[in-house]
């Protein structure tokens, strides 16, 4: 090869995709056709926490409409800026939990690894959205410290590759973070938290099936989906990929004012997963985390909903209420059927 010639490496589509998102409040705006009185509010508030929204998402919103669920998950308000007491940067104790940079082991048998800061969209109710991922970097030494600290506890069985939001590291990137685990003997499970399938649909490529595929470990995926409009023929085809490399699938969902909070719409959202391939498993309370009060539900609405959503579905379509609770030993179930 000439010198000086070595080819950029190419992006794939969903790294451009991910690039591509919308980051300007004013485009957003703009492109679902509202009017400028949500400006301001959302300048301020982005400038606590960014805007990020990829396009294939913004598609799937209601246009002129600004109580649109999907849009409210995303657009930066003026609440943000208000906090209340009680709210906290860190509302569920993960920094006195961190065993390791980027190791996060609260529960028994599994730890939680905080691989990437990034994510393909900012969710406006993020618990991360104060996390401080330049001193939780895991990568910075290429996992070693996270390495040594799986493969000195033979209690460990599973790891759980969290952010930030796995997938958007590159393929090459998690195949080495998993080639390197495959060979901790006592682990025998892998499990991806991401909202990337949602976002980018096209994340889900063959090398990634091939990876999870080839994989030693059993594997399991587990979602973050809120509402049944975040659901299309898109998305489902990704399910399909995944499920296709063997991988279980399941989803997490946070109880949102505004967004999910009502029986219809969770019973809608849990039949339209059931549809995809993917079983409910979480619906979160939220995380009091600065900038997120108005998202709030309170416990006894949230009870009151859950009845109403265990008296219309089947069992397995009925996700644990939980709430994550700083010290305990694993999350709080409020409800389950
Ligand atoms: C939620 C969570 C887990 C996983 O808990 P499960 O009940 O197994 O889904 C593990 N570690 C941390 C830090 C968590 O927050
Ligand atoms: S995808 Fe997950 S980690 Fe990323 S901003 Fe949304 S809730 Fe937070």
């Amino acid at each position: 090869m000439i010198p000086g010639t070595a080819p950029i490496p190419k992006l794939s589509s969903w790294q451009t995709e991910q690039a591509a998102a919308v980051t300007d409040p004013a485009e957003l705006l703009n492109v679902l056709e509202l009017g400028a009185e949500w400006l301001p509010g959302a300048r301020a508030a982005a400038k606590l926490f960014p805007l990020r929204v990829p396009t294939a998402y913004i598609a799937r919103m209601r246009p002129r409409d600004p109580n649109d669920p999907l849009l409210r998950q995303v657009l930066p308000l003026l609440d943000e800026t208000r906090s209340p007491p009680g709210y906290l940067a860190d509302a569920v104790g993960d920094q006195p939990a961190m065993a390791a940079p980027g190791v996060i082991h609260k529960y028994a048998g599994r730890v939680l690894l905080t691989v990437t800061g990034a994510c393909a969209v900012h969710c406006r109710y993020c618990f991360r959205r104060h996390f401080n991922y330049a001193e939780a970097n895991p990568a910075a030494d290429h996992w070693r410290a996270a390495l040594d600290y799986i493969a000195a506890d033979c209690t460990i069985e599973e790891v759980i590759l969290s952010g930030g939001d796995p997938l958007s590291l590159s393929d090459r990137r998690l195949a080495d973070l998993i080639f390197a685990l495959e060979k901790i003997p006592h682990l025998r499970r892998l499990r991806i938290h991401t909202r990337t399938p949602v976002m980018i649909p096209a994340r889900i490529t063959d090398e990634l099936v091939a990876l999870l595929g080839n994989s030693r470990f059993a594997s399991v995926v587990v979602l973050h989906i809120n509402h049944a409009n975040e659901i299309d023929a898109a998305v489902r085809a990704a399910v399909v990929r995944l499920r296709g490399a063997g991988a279980t699938l399941l989803n997490q969902s946070v109880l949102l004012r505004g967004v999910n909070d009502d029986a219809d719409t969770l019973a809608r959202l849990s039949e339209a997963l059931f549809d995809a391939g993917v079983i409910p498993y979480y619906l979160h309370m939220l995380d009091k985390v600065q900038g997120a009060a108005h998202f709030d539900v309170d416990e006894s609405s949230a009870r009151r909903l859950y009845a109403a959503l265990s008296a219309r579905l089947p069992g397995y379509l009925v996700p644990r209420l939980a709430q994550e609770t700083a010290g305990a030993p694993h999350k709080l179930v409020l409800g389950h059927t």
